[in-house]
């Protein structure tokens, strides 16, 4: 039996060798043995960074095999002494069982020299709604954010049904194709919903996006909080700047309030209940604001949002619900995916060596504008040979059952 060595020779040089229990010794591991069915990340070309969040950085790469275009989500390790960290293991399961347009596709896991060298191949996504909302200077026509909410609907529409909640449904983790299509990533925090549904930690979810039963602590969570985040990236997307952008869970609750009026019994049975609610008094607001909020949004578009933001997690609207609404329906009319426009790849440009000329404000009704252009001498991932007396984290992996 073995594990990984911490005090080592092997360890000691080199991370993520592996020495016996029983002579302390480093054991070597057969070649073929080294990677398991995964491939070496060597065999990808590093273009750019495209992102770091909480849980890894994302490479631009190419598959030098197929000369495809990819993602590369290196996953962090470094919080984690026995092995992978749980939120890695989860998005690897979870995406794993995932198939459907709106969902980020994991084609494969890939693996480095070491222990903590795990890599997830995602399909190549141009955009993330963040950057690119942070880069528009124009906001979405009306037509084009239905386009999109209808395609982040669909996508929580099958994890739900899977019982997948996804808890961090945030801009940042809705991926935009050239091709116009939304896919939802990111699935660090996700989680499935047992039977009967065991307590969670309140702390998911970005704050801005955090659902009012979150912040007074409830004890289980439901696909709910999903949907409240889609009515923030809805009202997002349709004022161009975050809705309710509050910079502690106080200042949080209070917004909320502010847009909403505050809760009661009546509106939500067991309010008073929640854990946070016994020490918190409330300010009073009696009225609710999202009418002056979206003065322009028509009836249905007001119904659609007031039925996300149910303060109920219960009669909080589903996704399914969503995608019938009359909103989706009207006038304008959400726009074909394939005629959302494309827009200069700023998280590429970004990184770009020399100071580029400014680019050009991105323009709603641009055609799309090509394959990207690669800004960087291409560098490999992992290049070195790889040495021996390491063991491929394959067999953890392969572990890991599809669904
Ligand atoms: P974290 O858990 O660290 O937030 P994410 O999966 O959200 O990791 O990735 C961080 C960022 O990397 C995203 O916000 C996005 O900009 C970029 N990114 C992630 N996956 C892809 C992908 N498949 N294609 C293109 N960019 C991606
Ligand atoms: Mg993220």
């Amino acid at each position: 039996m073995c594990e990984q060595g911490e005090n080592s020779a092997a360890s000691s040089s080199k991370k993520g060798g592996l020495v016996s229990f029983l002579t302390g010794k480093p054991i070597e591991i057969p070649k073929k043995h080294l990677f398991g069915i995964c491939r070496f990340v060597g065999e990808f070309e590093k273009l750019n960074r495209v992102g770091e969040g909480t849980y890894g950085v994302v490479y631009r790469a190419r598959d030098t095999k197929t000369n495809e275009i990819v993602a590369l989500k290196k996953m962090r390790m470094e919080k984690e002494k026995d092995g992978m960290p749980i939120s890695g293991l989860r998005e690897i399961m979870l995406l794993q069982s995932c198939n459907h347009p709106n969902i980020v596709c994991l084609k494969e896991v890939v693996v480095g020299r070491s222990l903590e060298s795990i890599f997830l191949v995602m399909e190549y996504c141009e955009q993330d709604l963040a950057s690119l909302l942070d880069n528009m200077q124009t906001p979405f026509m009306e037509a084009q954010v239905k386009c999109i909410m209808i395609q982040v609907f669909k996508g929580l529409a099958y994890l739900h049904k899977k019982e997948i909640v996804h808890r961090d449904v945030k801009v940042s983790n809705l991926l935009l194709t050239n091709m116009g299509t939304i896919k939802i990533a990111d699935f660090g925090l996700a989680r499935e919903l047992g039977h009967p549904m065991s307590p969670m930690t309140p702390q998911v979810v970005t704050l801005w996006y955090r659902a009012p039963e979150l912040l007074f602590q409830a004890k289980t969570q439901t696909t709910g909080v999903d949907m409240w985040a889609a009515g923030c990236i809805l009202g997002e997307l349709l004022l161009h700047k975050p809705l309710l952008p509050g910079k502690s869970e106080i200042e949080q609750i209070n917004l909320i309030i502010n847009l909403l009026g505050t809760p009661n019994d009546t509106i939500w049975p067991d309010f008073s209940q929640l854990a946070a609610i016994e020490n918190f008094t409330l300010k009073s607001q009696p009225y609710n604001n999202l009418k002056t909020k979206f003065p322009v949004l028509s009836p249905s578009g007001q119904r659609l949002l007031n039925f996300l933001f149910m303060y109920d997690p219960k009669r909080r609207a589903t996704a399914e619900e969503c995608l019938k609404s009359s909103y989706f329906k009207e006038n304008p009319l959400p726009c074909d995916p394939r005629m959302m426009p494309t827009f200069p790849q700023h998280r590429n440009l970004k990184q770009q060596p020399v100071v580029p000329p400014a680019p050009a404000a991105p323009n709603l009704t641009e055609v799309p504008t090509g394959p990207p252009v690669n800004l960087f001498p291409p560098e490999r991932l992992e290049s070195e040979p790889v040495s021996s007396g390491k063991i491929g984290i394959s067999e953890l992996l392969n572990s890991l059952q599809r669904r």
